[in-house]
């Protein structure tokens, strides 16, 4: 019987010269197909030896182009953040301007200038892209852009402490995330670590105590980003610890993590420090994201005194961590962006964090009445949404988000998951969220036909 069935399967050159197939071939080429038709008739085999009769050459022809959909589809593809986290770690963190997005395409089609200096037809080089706009942004001397922010901070302690101390507030050694922490960032740049203070409390003094006008290369502040310490609690000031400094010859270095060049405090926001006010302070090395607060593609900035960033620049660990012209052209776009007073309007992140509450009511309510047909009880509710990225931890925003109230809030969230386009929800109060904030608008409409297919089939 089972022997039988087996001989009813069609062969692989058989199956090839079946039209639909042959179709696929066209579409993906032979060797996906190829793969798809065995893993195919793999499965057809299993189940018949498991007492199933053969299936019918219509079904394994749909089956592979199953296959073949997923196989031909990229495992890195666009989702709809509906979570109501800004910078979403693990979403692509910032989404990038209409702007940002054009220099990006553009630099990319063809050739550029990246390292030709046009006026003298010599060669040129890439790194004085975006360092002017960085220059009048900030205020630094002069900037250097790298990969991202963990290779600006390695690349740094690498060119100006190898094998000296490196001060540092035991309140500071943290751990970002993705297993990024200071002490092992430390120990691979070959400097030493000094710790200072306590935990909870670091004076000037115990920076002071520690420091060896010969061993020591640099004082280190690093931004706390994804906790806070409150209660009986001290750090010293920037511009002590640059006085500091100074006295002895060593640099200052700040890792703010999510730089910021715009205020958080007329949004209800606690004060993130910007990269400017360590600057004016006097830092020495200032260094950030071009991915989070920031709001372009991602990058790591180092910003600070002339000598230092010449230093760094010509390090051969800056050629390791260098940037490619479509994240300079992205980064240019970004920060003409705020040199026009433009970034509240323009960079998404910005949008985002501005959107006043009635706003997001209202498309919330919109978002209700699109989805009444389909009979779930839906609700617009007070929620809050964070920013996310490392940046003012325990800091929300007041949002009003569209509660749906389904039997499973955990197995709608997985459909959604696995809808086309995707949606990422959050769950609360067993409803299930959709948070207009961190929703672009352009995908209000393929948000509701996503929620309504999905709804319709559960
Ligand atoms: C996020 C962060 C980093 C790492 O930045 P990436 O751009 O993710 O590499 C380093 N230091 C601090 C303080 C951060 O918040």
């Amino acid at each position: 019987m089972k022997q039988s069935e087996l001989r009813k399967l069609p062969s692989v050159d058989k199956l090839l010269q079946v039209d639909a197939i042959a179709h696929l071939v066209e579409q993906h080429g032979r060797g996906l197909t190829l793969d798809a038709l065995r893993a195919t008739l793999d499965a057809a085999r299993q189940a018949i030896l498991s007492g199933q009769p053969a299936p019918e050459v219509e079904t394994l022809t749909a089956d592979v182009a199953r296959r073949l959909a997923t196989d031909a589809r990229p495992s890195l593809y666009p989702v709809i953040n509906a979570t109501g986290v800004i910078i979403h770690t693990n979403l692509g963190r910032a989404p990038l301007s209409e702007r940002t997005r054009q220099a990006m395409a553009q630099v990319s089609v063809g050739y550029s200038n990246l390292e030709y200096d046009m006026e003298a037809g010599a060669r040129g080089s890439r790194y004085v892209h975006a360092a002017e706009l960085l220059r009048r942004l900030t205020g630094a001397e002069d900037a250097l852009v790298v990969n991202n922010n963990a290779s600006a901070v390695l690349l740094t302690l690498t060119a100006l402490a190898r094998d000296r101390e490196v001060l540092i507030s035991r309140s500071q050694l943290v751990e970002i995330g993705g297993g990024f922490r200071i002490p092992d960032v430390m120990r691979q740049s070959g400097a030493r670590l000094v710790e200072v203070g306590t935990t909870n409390r670091t004076y000037v003094r115990d920076y002071s105590h520690a420091l060896h006008p010969v061993n020591t290369a640099l004082i280190l502040r690093v931004h706390h980003s994804n906790f806070s310490i409150t209660g009986f609690v001290h750090e010293p000031r920037l511009a002590d610890l640059v006085a500091l400094g100074d006295q002895y010859a060593v640099p200052v270095m700040d890792d703010l993590g999510s730089g910021t060049l715009l205020d958080t405090e007329p949004y209800g926001l606690a004060h993130e420090p910007t990269i400017q006010e360590s600057v004016a302070a006097g830092i020495s090395v200032v260094t950030a994201s071009g991915d989070k607060l920031l709001g372009g593609p991602q990058a790591g900035l180092i910003m600070g005194k002339a000598d230092l960033i010449a230093k760094l620049r010509r390090h051969p660990l800056a050629r390791a961590v260098r940037v490619d012209k479509t994240t300079l052209a992205g980064l240019q776009a970004t920060l003409l962006a705020y040199l026009e007073g433009k970034a509240t309007e323009e960079i998404p992140v910005w949008r985002m964090i501005a959107t006043p509450v009635e706003a997001l009511a209202r498309r919330a309510r919109k978002w209700q009445r699109a989805l009444k047909e389909t009979g779930v009880p839906t609700a617009v509710v007070a929620a809050e949404s964070t920013v996310g990225g490392g940046s003012l931890p325990g800091q929300t925003l007041p949002t009003r988000a569209l509660a749906l109230e389904v039997p499973s809030p955990d197995a709608l969230a997985a459909r959604l998951r696995a809808a086309d386009p995707p949606v990422v929800t959050r769950i609360e109060d067993d409803r299930l969220l959709l948070d207009p904030r961190t929703v672009l608008p352009e995908q209000d409409g393929a948000l509701v036909e996503v929620m309504r297919a999905t709804l319709a089939k559960g």
